[in-house]
C-alpha cells in the first residue's frame, strides 16, 4: 500500500480529485476534521483533555465544551496544550487506519488535508501530491462553489501557506489551471504513477 498526502490551498481541487481516485479504488481520509471528532470519541484524549483542562472542557451529553476550550487555548494561551494532546491522537489514529487498510488490500490510502505542510513536510507519507491553480482561478470556482464573498476567500487564502511552498515539498504537483476534463485527466495519469511509486 502507498500512503498519500494530498493538499493544496482553498478551492485547489483537492476535493475533486479525491473522487475521481475513490473511483478508481483509493481509500480517502480527510483530515481536517479528524482533531475535531476524536476530542469527542477518542477515550484516551478525552480522558487527557479533562485531566489538563478540567471537566468542564465537556458538557454533560459528551460534547466538547467549544466556549469553555476556546477560551483556555486563546484567551489563556494554552493552544500548545492542547495540540500536544491532539496531535499524538491524530497520529495514533491514521497508524491505525493504515494498519486497517493494509489489512483490507487497500492499495493507495490518501489523506487529504489542506493543512499538510504548514510545519514542512511529514515522514508519514510515501508521496506529496500537491494541486495548484491560480488565485484568481481559485477564487472564482469558491465563490461559485459557496456563494462566499471574494474579499472572505482571498483573506483565507492568504492565511494559507503559499502555492509555491507547498510545490516545493511536493514530488508531484497537479496543476488545475484547466477545465475538469483535463484535471480527470491528470488525476487519472497521476493515479497510475502511484501505483508503480516504489515504497
Ligand atoms: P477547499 O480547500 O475549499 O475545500 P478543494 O481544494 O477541495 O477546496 P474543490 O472543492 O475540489 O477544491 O474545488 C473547488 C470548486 O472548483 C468545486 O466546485 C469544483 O467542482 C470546482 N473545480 C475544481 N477543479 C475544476 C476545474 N478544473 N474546472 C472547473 N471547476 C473546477
Amino acid at each position: 500500500m502507498i500512503v498519500v498526502g494530498l493538499t493544496g490551498g482553498i478551492g485547489s481541487g483537492k476535493s475533486t480529485i479525491t473522487k475521481i481516485w475513490e473511483d478508481l479504488g483509493a481509500t480517502v481520509i480527510k483530515a481536517d476534521d479528524l482533531a475535531k471528532q476524536l476530542m469527542v470519541s477518542d477515550t484516551v484524549l478525552i480522558q487527557s483533555i479533562k485531566a489538563t483542562f478540567g471537566s468542564g472542557a465537556y458538557l454533560e451529553n459528551g460534547e466538547l465544551n467549544k466556549p469553555f476550550l476556546a477560551k483556555e487555548a486563546f484567551e489563556n494561551g494554552r493552544v500548545d496544550e492542547l495540540n500536544k494532546l491532539v496531535h499524538p491522537a491524530v497520529y495514533r489514529w491514521f497508524q491505525e487506519q493504515k494498519q486497517l487498510e493494509e489489512q483490507k488490500g487497500t492499495r493507495v490510502l490518501v489523506r487529504e488535508a489542506a493543512l499538510l505542510l504548514d510545519k514542512g513536510r511529514p515522514n508519514d507519507f510515501d508521496v506529496i501530491v500537491v494541486v495548484s491553480a491560480d488565485d484568481d482561478v481559485r477564487v472564482k470556482r469558491v465563490v461559485n462553489r459557496d456563494r462566499m464573498d471574494e474579499k472572505e476567500i482571498q483573506a483565507r487564502m492568504s492565511k494559507q501557506l503559499s502555492q509555491n511552498k507547498m510545490r516545493e515539498l511536493a514530488d508531484i504537483v497537479i496543476e488545475n489551471n484547466g477545465d475538469l476534463t483535463k484535471l480527470e485527466s491528470t488525476a487519472k495519469h497521476v493515479f497510475q504513477e502511484l501505483l508503480k511509486w516504489p515504497r
